[in-house]
This record gives structure tokens, C-alpha cells and sequence, in this order.
């Protein structure tokens, strides 16, 4: 089961779209210097198809982009949830943030537009830094991962 913290409404963390970020907590991962300590608690609430479902008919007019944060203690459940947003989102983009470095073994992609893969080192920092470890996809109608690097106010495959 995935617990969920909070959501937000962001505008840099998938280039070109408005998204519904929704912060998953229970983080398996152990990243130096980890920017969201309180996302690897046990805390939050359920995130169901009911919650998702909620939440895409408030805000599904003022978004683009449907972003999983985190779930790496539950990917499959990642996978699941995805695939329900995208039944129901009338065009939406799904997306989703692992703090691994690969993908889960058999993981489909055929429910994802973005995929954003690596732990979070301090000294490299995120996305938005040049230098960093981490890489983000968008993914083709056929699964093929693409590379966009950004920083956040400019991106390029
Ligand atoms: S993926 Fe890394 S940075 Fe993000 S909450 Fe988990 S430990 Fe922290």
C-alpha cells in the first residue's frame, strides 16, 4: 500500500506541464543529504483510486501532468495507480519519480509520459543542476525511453 503526505500544484518539476505533485512517503531510500526527511516515515494517508479520482476532479482543469512522487516501496502499486489516473484523466500525463537508480525488474512504462530515475546526491543536487546523477525520460508511444535534460527553465532530448 503507498501512503501519500501532501500534493501541490508545480510548474518546474515536468518541463512544458502544469502538475498535480503528489509527495508519496514511506521512501525506502537512504540518500545522502535527502531533501524530504519526513517523506521516509510511515505517516500520511492511503493513496487509493478514490483519492486519485478526487483529486483529478478538482484539479484535473487546472493541470496537465499527474506526478507520482516517490513509491519505491510499492512500485507495482505505482504502476497500478498509474494506469487508473490514465483511464479516467481525459488526456492528462502521468508521471512518476523513483529515487532508484533502474527501473523495477518488469516494470511497465505503457502507462507513464515521464520517468524520472536516481537517488538524490547533496553535493550534485537535482534535476536542475548540470551536474547531476539523476535523468529524466519522457517515454514514446512504443515504451522507448528518451533522455530530456533541464534545468528547470529550459530542457532538450
Ligand atoms: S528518494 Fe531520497 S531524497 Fe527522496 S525522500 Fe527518499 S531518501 Fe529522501
Amino acid at each position: 500500500m503507498l501512503k501519500y503526505f501532501n500534493y501541490d500544484i508545480v510548474f518546474q518539476e515536468i518541463p512544458n506541464e502544469i502538475t498535480l505533485a503528489i509527495n508519496i512517503t514511506c521512501c525506502p531510500n537512504n540518500c545522502s543529504g535527502c531533501h524530504s526527511p519526513h517523506l521516509r516515515k510511515d505517516i500520511g494517508e492511503p493513496l487509493t483510486e478514490v483519492v486519485i479520482e478526487d483529486l483529478i476532479d478538482r484539479y484535473g482543469e487546472s493541470i496537465t501532468c499527474i506526478c507520482f512522487m516517490g513509491g519505491d516501496n510499492d512500485p507495482y502499486e505505482i504502476e497500478r495507480l498509474a494506469g487508473f489516473a490514465l483511464s479516467i484523466s481525459n488526456g492528462l500525463k502521468i508521471a512518476w519519480y523513483s529515487g532508484r537508480n533502474t527501473l523495477p525488474v518488469n516494470f511497465t512504462l505503457k502507462n507513464f509520459n515521464y520517468i524520472k530515475l536516481g537517488e538524490y546526491v547533496e553535493a550534485l543536487g537535482g534535476l536542475d543542476k548540470a551536474n547531476t546523477n539523476q535523468r529524466f525520460y519522457a517515454i514514446d508511444e512504443d515504451c522507448t525511453m528518451k533522455e530530456i535534460k533541464f534545468s528547470g527553465t529550459d530542457f532538450s532530448i
